[in-house]
C-alpha cells in the first residue's frame, strides 16, 4: 500500500466512529474497528456485503434508490434529512443513529464513505427531558435564539388553547400580546447574550394571550440549556390570575377592617356632639320660638332635618361595626323569616303593587336578627331598584349546592347593574344611582357581604343593565 493509503486507514481506524466505504452497487469495500464493536459483526462478514446488512429490514425497498440519488450528485452531507435513522446489529436489534456520507474518488470509482454515531445515549436523554417538561405543572415552551418554538408540553396546550402542531415552529411572540410584543425580539436578543436562569421582566407586570384573544397575567421563568444546536431557552409559564385575585381581595378585605373600626370609634364619638346639637335646636325652637322670624325658623327647620339625617347615619353605621357581636347561632327557618320579613315591609310593598314569590325555604344554623336583616336589605333593594314603567317581580329561593353549601337567591326585574360594578356595590357607602330620589346610604349591601361572610358564604351579583339582578349568597349548612 502506498504512504498515504496507509496514513488514510490509519486515521479511519482511529476514529471514535464507525465508518464503512460502499461502493456504487452498494457493497461494502471497507469497515474500520468501531464498525465492528458497533454492529457485532467481523470485518471479514461485512467486506463484499450488501450495505443493508446494516440496515432495518423495512427500509431496505427504498435504499437503493436513495443510493442512486447519492452518487447521481456526489456531495457531502449527512444522510436522511429530518427523518429519525435507525441501523441494525448482528444480533438484528435495532438502535437510533446519525449517519455523514462523503463521496471519495478511489481508482475503482467514486464510492462514499460513511460515518455511523450511535445516538442512543442522546436521544434517550432527548427522551427524558422531553418526558420531564411533559409531567411539569407548569406550562414549558422550549424556542431557540430565533424565538422559535421547538417544544412544548400539554400543560402549555391547555393554558394558551393551542394544538402543539400550532406552536411548534411558530415564534414565540404568539403568545405575547400585541402590546408587548414589539419589545421582544429585542429582550430575546439580550437575553441570549448573556443567558442565566433567571425570572423574565422584574418589577414588570407580564401578560400573556391566548388562542382565542383573552390575556392573562403569568410568571415567568427562563432556564438557557446548551444544544449541539447552540443555545436554547426553556420557559416556563405560570398563570397568576387566581393569585392576583386574591391579593386584591386580601388588601379590599384589610381596607374593610381598618374602615370598620374606624367606623366603631367615629360613630361612637360622633353620637354626643350630635345629640347637643339636636337638643339646643329642640330648645330654640320650643322656648325660642316667638322670637324667631320666619327666615330663622327655616334655618333651624334644615338644621334640624340635617342632624336627624346625620343621627341615622350615625346609628346605621354603629349597627354595621357591630353586627354579629355576642350573638349565637340558633336553628332557623328561612320560610319564617322570610315571612316575617315580607310582613315588615308590608306597606311598601303594597305601594308599589311588587308580586313576592318565595320557594320552599330550608331551616339552618344562622344569626337571627342578621338572617333576617340580610333578607331585608335584598329585598327592600329589589323595590328601591324596580323599574318605574313595570310591575316589579321578586323571587326567592334556594337550593342545596352539594359542596356543603346552600345557595340563596333574590331575583328581581328592577333597573339593572353594569358589570363592572358587581364588586363595588358591595363595599361600603357605594351607591350607584345617587342622582335617584331614593333613600340610602351605600351601606346595605356591605351589611350583606358581612352578614353572610359571618355565616362563612360568599355573596355576589349576577345582573344585566335593564334587566333585572340576581342577589345570591351561600350559607354553610353547618
Ligand atoms: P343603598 O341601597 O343604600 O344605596 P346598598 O349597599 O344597598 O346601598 O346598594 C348599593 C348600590 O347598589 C345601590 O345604590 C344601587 O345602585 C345598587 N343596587 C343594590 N341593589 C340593587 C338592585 N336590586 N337592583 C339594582 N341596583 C341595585
Amino acid at each position: 500500500m502506498k504512504h498515504s493509503e496507509l496514513t488514510f486507514q490509519a486515521i479511519v481506524e482511529a476514529t471514535p466512529n464507525a465508518i464503512i466505504l460502499v461502493n456504487k452497487e452498494g457493497k461494502i469495500a471497507y469497515a474500520n474497528h468501531q464498525t465492528e464493536k458497533l454492529f457485532g459483526f467481523n470485518r471479514i462478514e461485512l467486506i463484499s456485503q450488501k450495505v443493508e446488512i446494516l440496515i432495518p429490514q423495512r427500509h431496505h425497498e427504498h435504499h437503493p434508490d436513495f443510493r442512486t440519488q447519492f452518487f447521481k450528485s456526489p456531495e457531502t452531507r449527512a444522510m436522511g434529512s429530518g427523518r429519525e435513522l435507525f441501523a441494525m446489529r448482528k444480533d438484528k436489534s435495532e438502535f437510533p443513529v446519525e449517519i455523514g456520507l462523503n463521496p471519495l474518488v478511489t481508482l475503482e470509482g467514486t464510492m462514499v464513505l460513511v460515518s455511523i454515531i450511535d445516538i442512543t445515549t442522546r436521544k434517550k436523554a432527548e427522551e427524558r427531558f422531553r418526558l420531564v417538561v411533559e409531567s411539569a405543572p407548569n406550562a414549558m415552551i422550549l424556542a431557540n435564539k430565533d424565538g422559535e418554538i421547538t417544544l412544548i408540553n400539554a400543560q402549555t396546550e391547555k393554558l394558551f388553547g393551542y394544538q402543539r402542531n400550532e406552536l411548534i415552529g411558530s415564534k414565540l411572540e404568539i403568545l405575547i400580546p400585541k402590546k408587548f410584543s414589539g419589545n421582544h425580539p429585542h429582550l430575546r436578543e439580550s437575553f441570549f447574550h448573556s443567558p442565566s436562569v433567571r425570572s423574565m421582566g422584574a418589577g414588570r407586570d407580564l401578560f400573556a394571550v391566548r388562542k382565542d384573544g383573552t390575556q392573562f397575567p403569568v410568571e415567568i421563568g427562563l432556564n438557557p440549556i446548551e444544544t449541539d444546536q447552540g443555545t436554547v431557552v426553556l420557559a416556563s409559564v405560570i398563570d397568576i390570575t387566581a393569585r392576583k385575585r386574591h391579593e386584591a381581595m386580601s388588601a379590599l378585605e384589610l381596607k374593610n377592617k381598618e374602615l370598620e373600626q374606624f367606623n366603631y370609634i367615629a360613630s361612637h364619638d360622633l353620637q354626643e356632639p350630635l345629640r347637643t346639637v339636636s337638643n339646643y335646636v329642640q330648645i330654640l325652637e320650643e322656648d325660642f320660638s316667638g322670637q324667631l322670624n320666619q327666615e330663622a325658623k327655616n334655618y333651624l327647620n334644615t338644621i334640624s332635618r340635617a342632624t336627624l339625617r346625620m343621627s341615622m347615619l350615625v346609628r346605621t353605621l354603629l349597627e354595621f361595626s357591630r353586627l354579629g357581636q355576642n350573638k349565637k347561632m340558633v336553628s332557623l327557618d328561612c320560610n319564617t323569616i322570610v315571612k316575617n320579613v315580607v310582613t315588615d315591609l308590608n306597606s311598601l310593598i303594597k305601594e308599589t303593587k311588587t308580586t313576592i314569590l318565595i320557594e320552599d325555604l330550608p331551616t339552618l344554623y344562622a344569626y337571627e336578627t342578621e338572617l333576617m336583616q340580610l333578607f331585608l336589605n335584598l329585598i327592600n333593594n329589589a323595590i328601591k331598584f324596580r323599574k318605574k314603567d313595570q310591575l316589579s317581580e321578586i323571587r326567592i329561593g334556594c337550593r342545596n349546592n352539594s359542596n356543603g353549601h346552600f345557595e340563596f337567591y333574590v331575583a328581581d326585574n328592577g333597573i339593572g347593574i353594569e358589570p363592572k360594578y358587581f364588586a363595588r356595590i358591595f363595599q361600603i357607602f357605594q351607591r350607584l344611582n345617587t342622582s335617584q330620589e331614593e333613600e340610602g346610604y351605600g351601606i346595605g349591601l356591605a351589611n350583606c357581604k358581612k352578614i353572610v361572610e359571618m355565616h362563612g358564604g360568599k355573596i355576589w351579583v349576577e345582573s344585566e343593565l335593564g334587566k333585572g339582578s340576581t342577589f345570591k349568597f351561600t350559607i354553610e349548612t353547618v
